[in-house]
Formats: structure tokens, C-alpha cells, sequence
């Protein structure tokens, strides 16, 4: 008989990432032969530091094969420690630190520790697509916290605020931020926490994974400096963007006390442990040289001056300063397309893979993501072929 099998109800609501889906119809066109220039996906065009590559292969020669503490190596977790101390001047114990496989973990650990039917999780839109996804995913009620170019998409502590309820369970930040580049205001951060306080039943997600790309002068504000919140803070970091390791699968966040039980448990249940070699990779790339991270940052900003310039210069697009990661977040209303025709047309007829600024959520429409993670001669073209079709 033929197999009549009943999935799950929640793996329905389960979403995705649409720059996935771009990268796979890019790479078909390019496969039959079409000169596809990629501004679509959200990772460094560099290859991983060398020091780092060398730390890898050695621990797999050294014959570091087996399981690793379920948490990471304790080496990995002091490194963790002293970078966090280094880059924003925070006392972290390492028994709070979580190395998990890529950042997406943390975010999928936290959202499912606090979603649940009847609950609500407040998260940036437009934003990263997985918090929105796995929000649903747990049967919580995704409250969207909308983000506007007039507001250089940094989040209104006010806004945010207003929205806590009896119900909220969890508040999801991130700056810098994908897909936009804003970056939040540390007078904004303050206000957020000091309206906390009056919360005590709601966590707080800070994913700053682009903590490390910053431009124009701008210093990072890591939630790990406001001690009165440590209580309740998942603070998520990793190597995948700084270091160029995206493919490697490491990440870590640190833990307030009262989770890092459950979440060590998650991890336990869900892969054991990070790959080990992985670890010893991550631990090089802390502990060695940093030349490699501030040449890619500077060679990030010269594409961002330029993109953010040029995208201006294009009939009916608006593009706002990005402030930090490596993407521009265009304003296209004036092209009189939506943000998936655009990306299609973009695709399609110009051979520019951008992703749609509603793949980030509802609040996206009017926008396409460009990821400037390309050599500026690419981006120059890239310009040069969508002023061509518009
Ligand atoms: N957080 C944000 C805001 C991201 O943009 C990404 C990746 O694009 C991640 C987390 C996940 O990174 P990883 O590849 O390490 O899972």
C-alpha cells in the first residue's frame, strides 16, 4: 500500500530563507551558460584566513576526532571570553558560553525554549527570515517590531516597549542587522533597557553577528554591557561573518545561568557537539593574528561607499547609508516594481541576483537586498547592468 503519512501540524508553518532559493535559481542560470553576478547571498567573498584553515587540518592530523564537552572545547569558551573582553569590555564566565553549529542554533534554542501557543516573540521586521519562521514554528505569536528607512531601520525603544504585553515571552534584536545594514543607536539600547526593567517576564535575544562590521566610524553596543539585564540575555555571536567561515558551522552565544542547563541539554539532543576540528579552527582564529578581519572590514567599506553611491544614482532607487554588515538595502518603489519583481527582473534580465526586500517579512516591500560580499568590479557592473534595464 502506498505510504499515507500525517507530518507534524507546526512543520507547516516552518518558513525559509529565500537567499537560499535565489543562490539555487543563480547557479542553474550560470550553469546554462548566463553571466550571473551574485549580490544575493549574506557571505564573505574571501576564503577563511589561512592561520585558521592550518589550525584546522593540524587538530584532524593530531587526531582530534572524537566528541567534544557538548558546550565546546574549554580553550574555545576561554577564547570566547577574552575576545568578548577585548571587544566590548565585559566580564563573561566561560560556564556561560555555548559554542553550537553556526549562529541559526541559538536563535532556533531560544525561540523554541521560550515558543509556545499563547505566547508572544517580538522581532525585527524586516529581519532576518529564520526568527519569523521559527517563531511559527513554535506555535508563538510573532509580533513584528517594524523597522523603517526614516529611522535608519534602528529599532524605537518606545515602539518596542509598547508592544510588551502579559504575553510577550521573548524581544529579538539585532544590530547591525541583516537585511538592512542599520545599526541601532546606543540611546535607543538604554531605553530598551531601562523599559525592561519594568518586564522582568521577558527575555532578550540580541543576535550580534555583525558585531565585527561597523563603518563610518561607528562602535558597536554589545547588550553584554548592561549587567542589569545579564540575567536574561541570550547574547548570539560567531565566526561565520568575521572570519569568513560560513561553510565551518560554529557559532556561539553566551547564556544567562538560568538556561544554560536547558540549552547544553538542546545541544545534547540535537548534534552532541560541534565538529571537533571546527573547534580548533574557531580557537586559532580568536587567539591569532586579527589582520585578516580588519583588511576584509576595509575592503567591506570601500563596497559599501560605492555601492550605496551608485545604487543612488539609478532612476526610481533610493538607497539609505549603510551603517554596518554587508548589505544595502535599496528603496525601489520609484522603479514602480514590487521587491519580487524587481529581484526577478533583476535575476532575469540584468543577470544580478539581489534578494526581495519581503523575503526579510512584510516590511521589506519596496526594498531588494544587495549583498555588497563581492569584488567591486562586480558590483560596478552589476550597477552599470540594472541602470541598463531601468
Ligand atoms: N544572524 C544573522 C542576522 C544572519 O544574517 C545570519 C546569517 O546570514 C546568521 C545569524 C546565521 O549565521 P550562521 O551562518 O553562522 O548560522
Amino acid at each position: 500500500m502506498k505510504a499515507q503519512l500525517q507530518f507534524a501540524d507546526n512543520l507547516s508553518r516552518l518558513g525559509t530563507e529565500s537567499a537560499f532559493e535565489v543562490l539555487a535559481r543563480a547557479q542553474s542560470l550560470a550553469a546554462q551558460g548566463r553571466d550571473i553576478i551574485n549580490l544575493g547571498i549574506g557571505q564573505p567573498d574571501f576564503q577563511t584566513p589561512e592561520n585558521i584553515v592550518e589550525a584546522g587540518i593540524k587538530a584532524l592530523r593530531d587526531g582530534h576526532h572524537g566528541y567534544t564537552p557538548a558546550n565546546g572545547l574549554p580553550q574555545l569558551r576561554e577564547a570566547v571570553v577574552a575576545d568578548l573582553h577585548r571587544r566590548h569590555t565585559v566580564e563573561v564566565d566561560p560556564k556561560n558560553v555555548v559554542v553550537v553549529p553556526g549562529g541559526k542554533p541559538t536563535m532556533f534554542f531560544a525561540i523554541t525554549m521560550f515558543g509556545q501557543p499563547g505566547v508572544d516573540i517580538i522581532y525585527p521586521n524586516p529581519g532576518f527570515p529564520i526568527y519569523e519562521s521559527v517563531i511559527n514554528y513554535s506555535g508563538a505569536t510573532p509580533v513584528p517590531m517594524a523597522l523603517s528607512e526614516e529611522n535608519g531601520f534602528a529599532f524605537s525603544a518606545e515602539a518596542v516597549l509598547a508592544q510588551i504585553t502579559d504575553r510577550t515571552r521573548l524581544i529579538i534584536i539585532n544590530s547591525p542587522a541583516n537585511p538592512t545594514g542599520g545599526v541601532t543607536p546606543k540611546v535607543e539600547i538604554d531605553k530598551l533597557v531601562a523599559g525592561l526593567l519594568e518586564h522582568p517576564h521577558v527575555a532578550l535575544m540580541s543576535d550580534e553577528i555583525y558585531s565585527n562590521m561597523l563603518y563610518g566610524g561607528r562602535e558597536h553596543v554589545s547588550l553584554l554591557q548592561y549587567p542589569e539585564i545579564r540575567d536574561r540575555l541570550i547574547m548570539l555571536d560567531g565566526w561565520s561573518k568575521t572570519y569568513a567561515m560560513t561553510g565551518w558551522r560554529i557559532g556561539y552565544a553566551v547564556w544567562p545561568d538560568s538556561m544554560v542547563d536547558h540549552v547544553t541539554r538542546l545541544c545534547i539532543n540535537d548534534h552532541s557537539c560541534v565538529n571537533a576540528a571546527t573547534q580548533f579552527a574557531a580557537t586559532e582564529a580568536l587567539n591569532g593574528p586579527q589582520t585578516a578581519v580588519h583588511s576584509m572590514v576595509a575592503q567591506f567599506d570601500s563596497r559599501r561607499k560605492i555601492i550605496v553611491r551608485d545604487l543612488n544614482t539609478l532612476p526610481g532607487v533610493r538607497c539609505p547609508d549603510a551603517a554596518g554588515a554587508f548589505y544595502a538595502f535599496a528603496n525601489i518603489e520609484g522603479t514602480g516594481m514590487t521587491s519580487v519583481e524587481a529581484q526577478n527582473k533583476f535575476l532575469n534580465d540584468a543577470g544580478v541576483a539581489t534578494v526581495a526586500g519581503t523575503s526579510f517579512g512584510a516590511w521589506g516591500e519596496g526594498y531588494v537586498r544587495f549583498s555588497y560580499a563581492n569584488s567591486t568590479e562586480n558590483i560596478s557592473e552589476a550597477i552599470s547592468r540594472i541602470r541598463g534595464l531601468l
